[in-house]
């Protein structure tokens, strides 16, 4: 039988999620909850200097909100914790212990010195660069006797002499292979204690139960010196499996050169996080090659780490906005209310959630990122005396002669419509042109502008319906009187 399907996630907190880390721990995800495994987070944290806490909560507001659930790790908890690195020095210490009896580990006394100028000759020399075993060849009893006097050392990994090239049967990328020759005996703990990246993932992955490693290939260097550490503790080796780096247009790797990088920066531009869970999925991935919006559940039942390409990525911003777009006109009203409501109130805005729901339907098609929902619905929020013109919109009103009379007309029509719905109101405005001896276009445009102090707005009837009356009547008053602020809408081509 298989064993059950175990992944991580192991982000350094020495920044905040970024789109690459977070495509990573999306295709863990998926991967452990299609084959009904076990997804967990571990928090590389090795790196004293750059890690922070600050972004280690960053780290897990970004997959919350993402909607990554993990089963192991920091607040979730588990059986083979702690799970940050900082906090497993037993579990490295145990590690070291079994290579130490099993002799596939060995103190090197050599001085940075030493080592500095054997690889400058080396490097004269031409060919092998790696460090030269001197301490391989110390007797045993010769070794114990210098720690014992106290004489600082590293630990290093005796790669095996005469070894077959190491390889890896990648799940993304096939066979890899690399000449054994070509491996240095490296180094595991360092002279104060500490472990090496090498040493301390791959204790933590075995420890951890891990079954398939799923990264980027920005690791693929690092495989073969850890396969050499897993059989050097005689553990069995997970399977591999490494996606493509996310690269620009122009080719180069993706970073902020090409626009915003963390997860946050695109929830607080609103991008909704199923948005940008499905756009993220598909840098490399793909269902069929033709599907492009699919839900959370279907993503679940149809990944395959073999439809995952080994071609780079490439990062599509237009296509991620299209996307969200997409997923902003799929929300219900209520849906619509619910998500639109934090964005309401932080622009200084109030609206109840009925009132944005009969909103949802105006606005939908015209905001592709929720951050622009505001400057689109104040006019529909505000009171009249909060309600300023931009320039186009007073330049309206006073470029036509016969704006007053429309408004004039507009104004009896909006008092006296019965009852103040939609239907009835454009039946009334739908009656105005004609009498009035102007373009429909003209009317709608004049009244429009006095309803939104704006010439462009979500869709007119609808609008005024939603304002309600007493405000589309003091709006047309408004107009009459000139009674408005205009504001520099800075050359706004809107
Ligand atoms: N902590 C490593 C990183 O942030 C990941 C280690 C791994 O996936 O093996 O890149």
């Amino acid at each position: 039988m298989e064993p059950t399907v175990r992944v991580r996630f192991a982000p350094s907190p020495t920044g905040h999620l970024h789109i690459g880390g977070a495509r990573t721990a999306i295709y863990n995800w998926a991967f452990a909850r299609r084959h009904g495994g076990s997804f967990i987070l571990r928090i590389d944290d090795t790196d004293a200097e750059r890690s922070t806490d600050e972004n280690t909560g960053a780290i897990l507001r970004s997959l919350r909100w993402l909607g990554l659930d993990w089963d192991e790790g920091p607040e979730a908890g588990g059986p083979h914790g702690p799970y940050f690195q900082t906090q497993r020095s037993e579990a490295y210490a145990a590690a070291l212990e079994v290579l130490k009896a099993n002799g596939h580990a060995y103190p090197c006394f050599c001085s940075t010195e030493d080592l500095e100028r054997k690889r400058e000759a080396a490097k004269v020399a031409g060919g092998f660069s790696g460090y030269d075993r001197t301490c391989r060849a110390l007797a045993a009893d010769e070794a114990a006797r210098r720690i014992t006097a106290g004489e600082p050392h590293v630990w290093r990994v005796a790669v095996p002499d005469g070894r077959d090239d190491v390889v890896a049967v990648d799940a993304i990328r096939g066979e890899v292979r690399w000449p054994a020759s070509a491996m240095d005996d490296f180094i595991l703990v360092r002279t104060d204690g500490t472990p090496t990246y090498m040493f301390a993932t791959v204790v933590d992955d075995s420890d951890m139960g891990i079954t398939h490693i799923i990264r980027g290939d920005d690791h693929l260097s690092n495989t073969p010196r850890q396969i050499i550490v897993y059989e050097a503790l005689e553990v069995p080796v997970p399977v591999f499996a490494h996606m493509s780096l996310i690269f620009g247009a122009d080719g180069k790797r993706l970073s902020k050169r090409h626009g915003a990088t963390s997860v946050e920066a695109y929830r607080d531009e609103g991008y909704l996080p199923d948005a940008l869970l499905n756009y993220l999925a598909l840098l490399g991935w793909s269902i069929d090659g033709e599907t492009t919006l699919f839900d959370r559940d279907t993503l679940v039942a149809r990944f395959d780490l073999a439809r995952v390409s080994s071609a780079p990525a490439v990062w599509d911003p237009e296509k991620l906005a299209w996307m969200n777009g997409a997923y902003i006109r799929s929300l219900s009203p209520a849906a619509f209310a619910e998500v639109a409501g934090p964005w309401i109130s932080a622009a200084g805005l109030t609206a109840d959630v009925d009132t944005l729901a009969r909103i949802a339907p105006l606005v939908v098609e015209r905001v592709t990122r929720m951050a622009e929902l505001p400057a689109v619905v104040r006019p529909l929020l505000v009171g009249s005396a909060e309600l300023a013109f931009d320039e186009r919109g007073a330049a309206w009103l006073a470029e036509h002669e016969w704006a007053d009379e429309v408004l004039t007309a507009a104004l009896d029509a909006t008092r006296d419509v019965e009852p103040f719905t939609h239907d009835a109101i454009e039946a009334a405005y739908r009656g105005l042109p004609e009498p009035l001896g102007r373009k429909p276009k003209e009317v709608f445009q004049t009244i429009r502008v006095a309803m939104t102090g704006t010439t462009v707005s979500p869709p007119l009837f609808e609008s005024v319906a939603i304002l309600g009356r007493d405000e589309a009547v003091a709006r047309l008053e408004m107009a009459l009187a000139r009674g408005f602020a205009v504001i520099d809408s800075g050359g706004d081509a809107r």
